[in-house]
């Protein structure tokens, strides 16, 4: 647990020493409030039953409203002004490692379930586990610099109330140590259950899925599916809550017994028995509330310490993930240009948790520059087959080679560029038109975009009209979700724009899977010849439903399960 927690503060004061410096600063100042806050009511009775001027009284005044004031502006300066850009540095720290993490985490690992649960948890929850490692962090000093000064002001009146406030602050600990595993479960539970909520809210806010809401039963199928997790949940509530409960009842139950009760009770018996001043009595009461307070908080410390901890195992098992897709140490970056030769020499894979192969023992030779085609009927494998040969996978048996070269001894991203893809389910971002294209990098450079080069694509796609006519031309952001002067594209010009980021691509493998479903007959002619075209100095994988577009193909493989 310590170890972990150290890690992530360390973390912290790389991203932002000043946020760590501050929690101690703002702990000093608190705890020069609470040392003034008693002497003030000790001096203040002592001052009024000994009739002390009232110039004295007022002096007492003046000092305790500084001090309160000037701990109230290093409070509200720090936690308003100073803590927001801050914890800007710390949210972006966290952030893009994950997200850098992201790129190193294999695609399979996406189809394991376990996995995938602390992996959303780790995106889920980094943001606020850091702020919230702070606060406890925050908590830990000033409550412990407290603790120290109303400690040693006790000392002075009655030290065995300082012992019965303890031991009723360790009642809590324990039970709240105890409750901490079962609230983690608890959450691990309800994390599966909130994937199934976050679903269904997705798919009534993205607008891919608005024309079924509207036009289907999908929103019933829903409200179907969120009653059912509402059930599950409610179970997963019953079962983990009520023990819950109990345990935290009975620990500040415990607490406020001994801490509260007894030792009000004893510090009276003591002002009976003539052994405390009335003074020091008022001040002793309001000491005993306030480490009563303060060592309820520590002991509310510890399980979200442990709390943490298990977060950060999670968070690091995510980032120390091994990828099963590696090259070799010395394994060579290869040009994407020119025309590449692609071989499969018995390849075999399967789907965790699947029992039979999605690709059987396959050898296929792709000669440089070749044209080929894969047809097969729904499920037999073409996909995957594409996704071995981009290395989203590793083979179960079996090798690939990129120019004689097995894949093992070329880098991860060299293959990556060396294909241009053009997906059945291509995605686009809300980002503008000009970034959507040139995410991919341009021949190789991933830095510096170039206009020209974007513009040449959108003009041999056919969508030089269109775009040229929008007053912010290629800066046009697609979709509206961020700007009303964004552009809707419709399924046909999406699939221009997929292309035309391949041209701008213009690596030397082009892969299409089924790049015409959304077009018209007469611009799937026109495409088509626009993919030849491209093709001339390339290889094309070409995976496609309809023959016509297929015919003209040097080869044409037909698969069939696996
Ligand atoms: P095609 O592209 O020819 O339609 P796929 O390559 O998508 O076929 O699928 C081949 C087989 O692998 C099918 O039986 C499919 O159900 C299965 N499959 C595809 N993706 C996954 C996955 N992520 N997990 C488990 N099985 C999968």
């Amino acid at each position: 647990m310590i170890k972990n927690c150290l890690y992530m503060y360390k973390k912290i004061w790389g991203y932002s020493k000043l946020r760590i410096i501050l929690i101690f600063v703002v702990a000093f100042f608190a705890a020069l409030n609470t040392c003034t806050d008693l002497l003030f009511f000790k001096f203040m009775i002592e001052g009024i039953s000994e009739h002390r001027s009232y110039q004295y009284i007022l002096v007492l005044i003046a000092i305790r409203l500084g001090i309160l004031l000037l701990m109230q502006c290093v409070d509200n300066i720090s936690n308003t002004v100073i803590f927001p850009f801050c914890d800007l540095k710390i949210k972006k720290g966290f952030s893009i490692e994950l997200y850098k993490k992201v790129k190193d985490i294999d695609l399979i690992g996406f189809d394991n379930a376990k996995f995938y649960d602390k992996y959303s948890r780790a995106f889920n929850e980094t943001e606020y586990r850091a702020t919230g490692m702070l606060q406890t962090l925050s908590y830990v000093v000033s409550v412990t610099v407290q603790i120290i000064v109303v400690v040693i002001t006790l000392a002075y009146i009655n030290p065995v109330a300082i012992l019965i406030s303890i031991f009723g602050a360790l009642v809590t600990a324990w039970a709240n140590v105890v409750n901490t595993k079962a609230v983690y479960n608890y959450d691990l539970k309800k994390t599966k259950l909130f994937r199934g909520f976050e679903y269904i809210k997705r798919v009534f806010y993205i607008p891919e899925y608005s024309k079924d809401i509207r036009m289907t039963h999908l929103d019933q199928v829903m409200y179907k599916k969120f009653d059912r997790l509402t059930s599950d949940n409610r179970q997963v509530v019953k079962e983990c809550a009520p023990k819950i409960a109990a345990v935290a009842i009975s620990g500040s139950w415990a607490f406020n017994f001994l801490s509260v009760g007894v030792t009000s009770a004893f510090m009276v018996y003591k002002v009976y028995q003539g052994v405390l001043g009335i003074g020091d009595f008022v001040t002793a009461v309001y000491a005993v509330n306030n480490l009563s307070n303060n060592l309820l908080q520590f002991s509310n410390i510890i399980p979200q310490f442990s709390e943490h901890a298990l977060f950060i195992n999670n968070y690091l098992e995510v980032l120390n993930y091994q990828t099963q897709i590696q090259s070799e140490k010395d394994a060579e970056e290869i040009s994407p240009f020119g025309k590449k030769e692609i071989e499969l020499k018995n390849v075999s894979f399967h789907y965790p948790n699947v029992d039979c192969n999605a690709i059987n023992s396959v050898s296929l030779h792709i000669r440089a520059g070749e044209k080929i085609a894969i047809v097969g009927e729904n499920g037999a494998g073409k996909s995957t087959l594409i996704k071995l040969i981009m290395r989203l996978y590793e083979p179960d048996t079996g090798e690939l080679c990129l120019d004689k070269t097995p894949y093992n001894q070329i880098t991860k991203n060299s293959i990556a560029e060396v294909f241009s893809v053009v997906q059945q389910d291509f995605q686009h971002y809300a980002l503008s038109i000009k970034e959507n294209i040139t995410l991919v990098g341009h021949r190789g450079q991933k830095e510096h975009t170039d206009d020209e080069a974007v513009w040449d694509a959108i003009r041999r796609v056919g969508l030089f009209e269109k775009i040229d006519s929008l007053p912010k031309g290629i800066d046009t952001q697609v979709t509206k979700e961020f700007d009303e002067e964004g552009l809707n594209f419709s399924g046909g010009q999406l699939q221009r724009l997929a292309i035309a980021r391949m041209i701008y691509q213009n690596s030397g493998v082009m892969i299409m899977d089924e790049p015409s479903s959304s077009l018209d007959p007469i611009s799937e002619a026109k495409i088509f010849d626009l993919i030849y075209e491209l093709a001339k100095d390339k290889t094309l994988i070409l995976v496609s439903h309809r023959l016509s577009g297929v015919k003209d193909m040097d080869r044409i493989l037909y698969m069939e399960e696996g």
